[in-house]
């Protein structure tokens, strides 16, 4: 039996998605065409629009679908003419996207730090940009977006969340946040499409441009399947919440094998999906490798595109030595994870920590 832990990299579609979708394959107008069955498709289109709006409680116009979070946060941090502020934990496609933009760092326990961000806006009044993201994906850990939008008011900037990695794992009031990103397969939809919402008044430059669908702000006929997928499963959303005993016994089974275990931001608030470990000495490689031996996925991180493994920005903003970052090791639950998972990912685990670290030393 194959065991998934990597929720955060992607999620299984749920049913209600799956359904939407089916429906919508058949559906053979193209939403811009003026017959029925453009009309047809434009109704899919819409509908999903104001199920997204509806979540997030705002007005169904303020939300442009698009491929997913990345192209969201492009249009953002891309189409922003004005000074850009971005914590040092964002995710890249906001973080390798303006070079220019300032970097707010974080603390050991990878919470943005307040004051640096309330200097830098401060001395920088004006048109000026901020990006945090809700939910660290690599480690899990909230950030304080409430009192950041405080800070960004005050000084009259704009604050544009990534919530990729915060859809279903924790509660904010979505409306008060200027501009948020997501990503439908992040949630139980599909994967490439998602959506920007704007909720106030912010000058972007389209990236992709054409036909000038989605107001003009994302050219290209929509992706009806897609976007039909993503506004069902956010219906249907599935709350992480229950996953907090699954997580404790995780976390307490790894430090009982292992008291050096370093679980990266154990005293912020996280959410309760998502554990980031380094098993000392181990390299995240072996470790992926040993348990894909085993059947259980998971991520050294960020999932790269590239398959490998880098050394996490996050893990080292955070204050901790490459040494560290390179034996981290990314564990995502999610609604199908099971009791019997985590103690399988729990032996699988302590199973690699003893054979590398205890018997070289037995044997001395
Ligand atoms: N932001 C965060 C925090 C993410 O975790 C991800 C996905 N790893 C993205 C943005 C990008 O989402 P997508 O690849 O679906 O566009």
């Amino acid at each position: 039996m194959k065991i998934y832990l990597d929720y955060n990299a992607t999620t299984p579609i749920v049913s209600a998605a799956r359904q939407a979708m089916i429906e919508a394959l058949d559906c053979l107008g193209n939403p811009s065409s003026p017959h029925s069955h453009g009309r047809v498709a434009r109704k899919v289109i819409e509908s999903s629009r104001e199920q997204v709006a509806e979540y997030f409680d705002i007005p169904s116009r303020n939300v442009t679908f698009t491929s997913g979070a990345t192209e969201a946060n492009n249009l953002v941090a891309k189409g922003f003419d004005g000074r850009v502020f971005v914590s040092a934990i964002e995710h890249d496609s906001i973080l390798r996207i303006n070079n220019a933009a300032t970097v707010i760092p974080v603390d050991n326990q990878g919470v943005i730090n307040l004051s640096a961000l309330e200097q830098f806006v401060a001395a920088d009044q004006g048109n000026t940009l901020v990006c945090v993201l809700a939910v660290n994906n690599e480690t899990g850990v909230i950030q304080p977006i409430a009192e950041v939008l405080q800070i960004c008011k005050k000084y009259k900037a704009h604050l544009h969340v990534d919530a990729a990695q915060a859809v279903g794992k924790i509660q904010l009031d979505w409306k008060t946040l200027p501009s948020l990103a997501i990503s439908a397969h992040k949630f139980g939809g599909p994967k490439g499409v998602g959506a920007i919402m704007i909720n106030e008044p912010l000058h972007l430059s389209a990236l992709i441009e054409g036909g000038g669908q989605e107001r003009g702000l994302r050219a290209g006929t929509e992706n009806t399947i897609g976007v039909a997928g993503m506004g069902a499963a956010l219906k249907a959303i599935v709350d992480f919440d229950r996953l907090q005993l699954l997580q404790a016994m995780l976390e307490d089974g790894i430090l009982q094998a292992c008291p050096d275990a370093i679980i990266f931001g154990k005293d912020a608030k996280r959410v309760a999906n998502t554990t980031a470990v380094a098993m000392p000495n181990v390299s995240s490689t072996e470790q992926l490798m040993h348990f894909d031996l085993h059947n259980i996925s998971v991520s050294a991180g960020s999932a790269c595109s590239s398959g490998k493994v880098k050394t996490s920005h996050v893990l080292t903003a955070m204050g901790n030595h490459e040494k560290i970052a390179k034996c981290a090791l990314r564990i995502s639950t999610g609604w199908h994870t099971t009791e019997t998972d985590i103690a399988q990912c729990i032996a699988v685990w302590a199973d690699l920590f003893n054979k590398r670290n205890l018997q070289p030393k037995s044997r001395a």
